[in-house]
């Protein structure tokens, strides 16, 4: 009996627990003002991050088992901000100019707040609606900042069910994805005797055309998504071809020829030419024009990848850079980069507005053929109404704004430049195009060997080392950071120091600061002992 009293009391209190979750109640209304202040406090430390090690942190995340009873908020939230929130990296820093994440203007918090709490689904009209409209208008608005077409253009497509201007979604990777998705449907679409490859597959496909196989095509420094999206299409990532650059980091357009050429000759079909806007690791862009002009001469599919560079598009000052970029079949731009707009935001804007025809899927119980549904075309099923933040930005930060945001960051990636090239400390690998640099740190007893271009192939493993250990041990001290990566240099694989000026919040005294932090901490890395670092 009392037994079964405790049964019916753990019950109910299971019941009031669970149901109070989803109401409204005033002990929401303080836990969410609780959840604000932790993000306040986390924002206002001006430590980058703890400076624990990952291996002292990761013992308390190995506990793999279901919390059996229902547990208290309170309780929950004291233990998320002691083992996550702590030793979470802060990317609102001033001197965080590492990545291309930074500080977030501050309306897209408490919008956040209001797309979770409306919960719509933008995979079709009937858990959606107006947010379906909405994600069709806000691209239709970056579409003609691109292509810039007539005013009767968006009207006629704009909100037509035939028309896809663009599709949104998670980030670059998948933008990228759905372009050459596209592209590879359109090129080895159906024709007589054929339904098209995403119907029959590649085999029967390349049987249709009679080739010998499938190619991709751009530059060395193009993002990794487009090896993954080679693996996923099923051309093979060795498919992929990567052409050499110039000193300048720009794709070598002789090269381009003569693989287009090469393709022919093996029987390979094009799939796509594709064009960068802004490399990941310096931010070089390719000579767009003369690409689109080689792939409209040969019939190729021109993709612009500008997640990073698209918006310097706003910047009156800087966007002749991108010239070309309106030939372009299909461009990617990423929202939770230079549109400064939280993670989740990318997206694909096609300019023949029946492209994405190429990959429309129906579904019988949601996804219907005469509905304007969204999922009809995308990668994706359900995704959240983040076109809300884009909305938003586009709003009030305006084009104005971002002209202001970009022309901002190249000037700064300027002046950090020219600190560097009046530092013997510091060597300048790569000037920034807009706003990342490379460089590196020359430990003193080499100083006078880089000044006279006298730098041996066994001097640059000890700069190479020394480098990579000053980068890690800024990192983990934790004041301030740039970033790393590989570029080659005559040839030679050569690490670097990588700076994004990203953040709206970095003034010219905080890069002043990581310069100097560096400086402080290359002082205390020996540069005789092959130990170094180890
Ligand atoms: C960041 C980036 C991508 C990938 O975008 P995600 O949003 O990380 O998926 C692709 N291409 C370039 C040039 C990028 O900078």
């Amino acid at each position: 009996m009392k037994e079964e009293i405790a049964q019916l009391d753990r019950h109910n209190c299971i019941e009031d627990c669970i149901l109070e979750l989803f109401s409204s109640s005033d002990r929401a209304l303080s836990i969410e003002r609780e959840i604000d202040a932790i993000a306040e406090e986390f924002l206002r430390r001006d430590r980058i991050s703890t400076n624990l090690d990952l291996g002292s942190i990761v013992e308390q995340f190995r506990e793999s088992q279901i919390s059996a009873e229902t547990s208290d908020l309170s309780s929950y939230l004291k233990d998320l901000t002691e083992n996550v929130v702590l030793h979470s990296i802060n990317t609102y820093s001033p001197r965080y100019i590492g990545h291309m994440t930074s500080a977030l203007p501050y309306f897209v918090r408490p919008l956040g707040k209001l797309m979770t709490a409306l919960n719509q689904n933008v995979v079709k009209m009937e858990t959606s609606k107006s947010f379906s409209l909405l994600e069709r208008q806000v691209l239709g608005t970056i579409h003609r900042s691109i292509y810039d077409f007539a005013e009767d253009f968006y009207q006629t497509h704009i909100q037509k069910n035939e028309s896809t201007l663009g599709v949104l979604t998670t980030g670059g990777t998948l933008a990228n994805l759905t372009a050459l998705w596209c592209a590879r449907n359109f090129v080895l679409g159906s024709k007589e005797g054929f339904t098209g490859i995403e119907n029959e597959g590649l085999t029967a496909a390349f049987n249709a055309y009679g080739c010998e196989g499938a190619a991709i095509i751009g530059s060395q420094l193009m993002h990794y998504s487009f090896d993954k999206a080679a693996g996923l299409l099923g051309i093979g990532e060795k498919s992929l071809i990567k052409l050499p650059v110039d000193r300048d980091r720009r794709l070598n357009l002789s090269a381009l020829r003569q693989a287009i050429q090469t393709c022919r000759d093996r029987g390979q079909r094009i799939i796509a030419l594709v064009g960068i806007a802004g490399t990941t690791d310096c931010g070089a862009i390719d000579p767009l024009l003369e690409m689109a002009e080689i792939a409209q001469e040969a019939n190729i599919h021109f993709h612009v990848d500008a997640a990073w560079g698209g918006p310097v598009i706003f910047s009156p000052q800087h966007r002749e850079k991108l010239a070309g970029i309106e030939m372009a079949d299909s461009v990617t731009i990423d929202g939770h980069k230079q549109l400064y707009l939280p993670m989740g935001i990318g997206m694909v804007l096609f300019r023949n507005p029946y492209l994405a025809k190429n990959i429309e899927k129906c579904a019988p119980y949601t996804i219907r053929k005469d509905s304007i549904d969204l999922g009809k075309r995308a990668l994706e099923g359900s995704r959240p109404g983040m076109v809300l933040f884009l909305q938003a930005a586009l709003k009030i930060i305006g084009k104005k704004g971002y002209e202001f945001l970009i022309d901002e960051g190249i000037r700064k990636a300027r002046y950090m430049a020219d600190c560097i090239r009046k530092q013997a400390e510091f060597e300048l690998l790569v000037a920034p195009e807009i706003n990342i640099l490379l460089y590196r740190y020359i430990p003193q007893p080499w100083r006078q060997k880089v000044a006279a271009g006298q730098i041996t192939e066994l001097d640059n493993q000890k700069l190479d080392r020394f480098n990579e250990c000053l980068q890690s041990l800024q990192l983990q001290t934790g004041r301030t950071f740039v970033s790393r990566t590989t570029i080659e240099i005559d040839g030679r694989p050569t690490i670097a120091l990588r700076a994004v000026l990203a953040n709206p919040l970095t003034t010219e005294s905080d890069i002043d600061a990581v310069l100097e932090d560096q400086l402080k901490i290359a002082a205390q890395i020996p540069t005789n002992d092959e130990e170094v670092c180890r």
